[in-house]
This record gives C-alpha cells, sequence and structure tokens, in this order.
C-alpha cells in the first residue's frame, strides 16, 4: 500500500542546499565536507535525540567510561597513522591510547592461552586449500579475493568438508596442536557462509579474524567525543554567516526521524516523524542498511526500486557489548594495567570477545556476535551475567573477574533491536557486489555510509563514505550555481 502525501502549497517547507539524513559518523562528515566547500545551508535530520549513532559512549555515575559501540580506531595495513580518523583526532585535539595487542590472546576450554594469528593461519589456509581444489591454480590472492573466487565457483562450498579432506591431506601439514582447532573454526565459519554472509565479514569473525583490525586507538574519554567535535566544528558559525548574523536555526535536528523521502519540482522533500518538511536539491541517506532495507524511509517507486537494488547485497550483522564496571582492585598485575583483549572460543558457542579496561577506567566488556548476540539481546539479566562467566572462566587471568561482577547485571547493547540501527554493521554477502562509494540513486540523491566503502563496517568506512558524499554534493552544488548564474 502506498502511503498518501499531500503535497499540496499550503504546508511549508523549510529549504536547504542539501539535506543528511542522520547524524552517525558518514552523516556529519557529509556535512562538514560541504561546510569546508563553503556550503553551510544544510541541514542534518537525526532520529534519534543524541548524535552519534553507533558511535556511543556512555559514562557510569562513577565516570566509567563505556563504549557501547566503536571502540577503536585500527591501523590501516598495519599503521595508524593511515586511518584517516587519526589525522582528525589529532586535529580535534581528542587524547587517545593505542592498544597494542597486535596478537590476540587466544583462550580455549581447556584454559589454556594459544598466540594464534587465526585468520593468517587458519582461516587463510583453509581457503587456500579449498582454492587450489576449487579453482586449480594458487596465485598470489588477498584474503578477500580468494574467498569471492571461492564462493563463485563453488558457491556451496561446505567449509566443514574442506577441512576434513585438508586435516586428512597429509600434503596440507597441519601442526597437530591445530588438529582440534580447525573443525570448530570450520564449522562457525560454514554457518555464516551457507547464511549468505561473507565468512570473512561475519559477526565477530570480523574482529577475531580481520588484519584490518590489530588492536588500534582508544579515545580516553570515549569514541564518542569523535562525532561531537564534528558536530560542534559543524555548528560554528563562519566568518560570513557571523558578519551577516545568519545564524539563526541549528544544523542538527535531533528526535526528526525522516519518514517519507519523495522527488518533487523544487527538489528532494523529506518529511520526518513530526510532520515536518525540508526540502533540497541534494539528499544524502546515511541511516544503516538494515534501516534502509526494513523500509523505514517510505519511498516510492522507482526511487524505491533503485534503493533496493543498490542494497540488496547487505546483510546486517549482529553484535552486543556486555559491560560490567568492577573493582579497580581487580586489575593488579602491570599487565592488566593496559587494555587488553582476550578471545575466547568454547567448543559449542561461537567467538567471544573480552575487552578489560584498566585500574583508570575499571570494566570488563564480553562482546559477541551473531546468534549469540541476539540472543542475549533478548535473554534476561540473569542469563547475561551467566553467559559472560561462562566465557570469562576460559580465561585463567580473568577467572576472579567473575566473583568481581557478582553484584550486578551487565550494562548492555540492542544494536540489532534499536530501530535506528536494525543491526551493528553491515556486511557484503557472498558474490555479492556491493558498493564501494557513496550512491547516487538518481540525480540528487545519494546513499552513504559505513556500508559504502571498501571495508564495510568501520568509522573510518563511514568517515570516508561520508566525506567522498559531501565532497560530490559540493560539486554538483558549484555546478549547478554555475548554470543557475549563466542562465541569469
Ligand atoms: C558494538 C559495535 C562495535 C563496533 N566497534 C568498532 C570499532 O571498534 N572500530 C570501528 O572502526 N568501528 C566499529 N564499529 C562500527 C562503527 O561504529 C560503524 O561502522 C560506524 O559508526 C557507522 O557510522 P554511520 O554514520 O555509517 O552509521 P550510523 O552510526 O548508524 O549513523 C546513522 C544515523 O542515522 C540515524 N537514523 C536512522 N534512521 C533515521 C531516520 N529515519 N531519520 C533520521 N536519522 C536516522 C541513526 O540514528 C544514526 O545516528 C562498531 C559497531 C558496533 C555496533
Amino acid at each position: 500500500m502506498q502511503e498518501h502525501i499531500d503535497h499540496s502549497a499550503s504546508r511549508k517547507y523549510e529549504h536547504a542546499d542539501a539535506i543528511i539524513v542522520g547524524a552517525g559518523v558518514a552523516g556529519l562528515n557529509a556535512a562538514l565536507k560541504l561546510k569546508e566547500r563553503g556550503f553551510n545551508d544544510v541541514l542534518v535530520l537525526e532520529a534519534a535525540d543524541r548524535i552519534g549513532g553507533r558511535v556511543h559512549t556512555i559514562k557510569t555515575p562513577n565516570g566509567v567510561v563505556i563504549n557501547q559501540g566503536a571502540h577503536w580506531t585500527h591501523p590501516l595495513d598495519g599503521k595508524i597513522a593511515d586511518n584517516p580518523v587519526t589525522a582528525d583526532l589529532t586535529a580535534y585535539n581528542i587524547p587517545s591510547v593505542f592498544d597494542d595487542s597486535t596478537q590476540l590472546s587466544i583462550f580455549f576450554s581447556d584454559g589454556v592461552e594459544r598466540k594464534v594469528d587465526f585468520r593468517s593461519k587458519m582461516l587463510n589456509s583453509v581457503c587456500r586449500y579449498a582454492i587450489t581444489h576449487y579453482v586449480k591454480e594458487t596465485p598470489e590472492l588477498t584474503m578477500e579475493e580468494m574467498e569471492h573466487q571461492l564462493a563463485k565457483v563453488a558457491p556451496n562450498l561446505i567449509f566443514e568438508n574442506v577441512v576434513k579432506e585438508m586435516v586428512n591431506d597429509s600434503s596440507a601439514q597441519i601442526e597437530p596442536a591445530d588438529q582440534k582447532r580447525y573443525p570448530l573454526l570450520a564449522k562457525y565459519i560454514r554457518q555464516n557462509w551457507t547464511a549468505g554472509v561473507h565468512p570473512a565479514h561475519c559477526s565477530l569473525a570480523d574482529v577475531l579474524f580481520d588484519p584490518h583490525n590489530p588492536g588500534g586507538l582508544i579515545l580516553s574519554g570515549g569514541m564518542e567525543q569523535y562525532p561531537h567535535a564534528m558536530a560542534d566544528e559543524l555548528n560554528e558559525p563562519t566568518e560570513i554567516e557571523v558578519k551577516a548574523e545568519a545564524i539563526g536555526r541549528s544544523k542538527i535536528r535531533l528526535g526528526c526521524a525522516a519518514k517519507h523521502l519523495t522527488r518533487t519540482n523544487d527538489g528532494w522533500m523529506i518529511e520526518d516523524q513530526n510532520g515536518h518538511r525540508y526540502i533540497a536539491p541534494y539528499c544524502a541517506l546515511s541511516p544503516s542498511i538494515g534501516v534502509l532495507q526494513n523500509g523505514d524511509i517510505k519511498m516510492q517507486d522507482p526511487i524505491k526500486a533503485k534503493v533496493d537494488d543498490a542494497i540488496k547485497d547487505y546483510r546486517m550483522g549482529a553484535m552486543m557489548k556486555m559491560t560490567f564496571p568492577i573493582d579497580p582492585s581487580f586489575f593488579t598485575s602491570d599487565k592488566d594495567r593496559v587494555n587488553h583483549r582476550y578471545c575466547v572460543m568454547l567448543d559449542d558457542v561461537e567467538p567471544a570477545l573480552v575487552i578489560t579496561g584498566n585500574a583508570k577506567n575499571s570494566t570488563v566488556t564480553v562482546l559477541c556476535g551473531g546468534e549469540n548476540a541476539i540472543k542475549m539481546e533478548k535473554a534476561s539479566a540473569q542469563d547475561q551475567k551467566a553467559y559472560c562467566k561462562h566465557i570469562l572462566q576460559a580465561v585463567p587471568t580473568l577467572k576472579q573477574a567473575h566473583d568481581a561482577i557478582n553484584g550486578g547485571a551487565p550494562i548492555t547493547t540492542d544494536w540489532s533491536q534499536n530501530k535506528f540501527t536494525r543491526g551493528a554493521y553491515s556486511t557484503k554477502v557472498v558474490g555479492g557486489k556491493g558498493q564501494e562509494a557513496p550512491y547516487w540513486v538518481e540525480d540528487g540523491l545519494l546513499l552513504c555510509g559505513e556500508a559504502f566503502s571498501k571495508f564495510t563496517g568501520y568509522v573510518d568506512s563511514a568517515m570516508e563514505s561520508g566525506e567522498k558524499a559531501g565532497e560530490a554534493m559540493a560539486e554538483a552544488l558549484t555546478k549547478r550555481q554555475q548554470t543557475m548564474a549563466r542562465a541569469m
């Protein structure tokens, strides 16, 4: 059923050069780029009552900082300086510390720590083994290229079988200690592979097996300082605005969920949840793929069909954090005084990641993904606590942490249930094409956000996509101004 939209002239519109839907990292960057290029008449509509989207930091009454969403700014190709967010943090004077756990500590149910780089050693070798069988050559491919090749030539590949074959093949040279672990890894990867999710980018595998992700910068005051610095810069009046005393409205509107998007003769018209209408020649939609796929913003064909087509190759992954503020005295050794990450891989559950805080910011966070995340989001506080204890007990140095958390329920996240995100991050489906840059749906209408970049699912992906969207809109607006000037 199509929604009725009142186009009568009696309803007033608020005009702008560009409307950006969503005040996450992507949306804010798009608006900042426009401002940098001299376009100040930009409106950012945000559904929630806060900015930042999936970057969300809360503080306990004792001042303990908890990142509910993004946690690290990761090195790119091993270099933290190459992450474009790093330069922004320096420019905004946001203090950060480097979490140098380039190798995770990985624990299995036997409680023994093993230093293994899962992704490069295990997943890589399974993929390489499979590719020699199915593609019949062993070219020098990156992990991602191998997975895409495999998806093309063997879309129904059952990883468990590949691993079985591999384990029985003496030429595969698997170390005896790894033999037990391969089937577990294969089981986990297979679940996601057959679910149509790119195995390298499924739930927690993103964090655990991704070379893009070896530790990174942690913002001492929490990741949300970053979008706040952007918002401050955006709302700062420019010299021209100060001179003209033209600053009369906030550029970011909170509690204004876009409900309808319509193309009119005057441009793109958005109607928000409060019935307010905004119109602009350019519009960028930055909500998550989950929000767009769920049809939360009503559109009519042919725009709806074009948007649906642009996002059909994505799925939203789940991720949940359960954080316990704990007694600072828990962090007794020097090792515990720095942030540390432990991967816990129990036989019957997919991996969980435990992140410890430090003596100054004393927290223990259990981060889980996939089906576990969805289950835990809906579980009772008691069950959530029991799950966390189960995970913590596999790590000898954290065994006592479960006593430290005896008192309270964890502080939890709900990214999949949350109607403004409908998932934690996007993944491209196996063999799907996805988009590597902001996507022009139609003249003047853009899609941007973490999904629309080479690596989906990161703060830097969102930042780059937003910047490119802002740049593209600024280019188009400049041309439009020139055409209008010539016509006069
Ligand atoms: C638990 C978790 C851990 C993570 N860890 C990391 C990490 O350590 N490092 C890293 O780099 N990345 C991490 N990420 C990913 C990172 O947070 C995201 O990729 C990034 O923040 C996405 O930014 P975005 O602007 O594309 O989308 P969002 O942040 O989702 O912004 C979109 C905005 O649109 C708003 N919106 C939705 N619907 C509407 C509507 N109808 N009208 C108006 N506004 C609307 C939303 O409220 C939101 O503010 C993590 C994510 C999660 C969930």
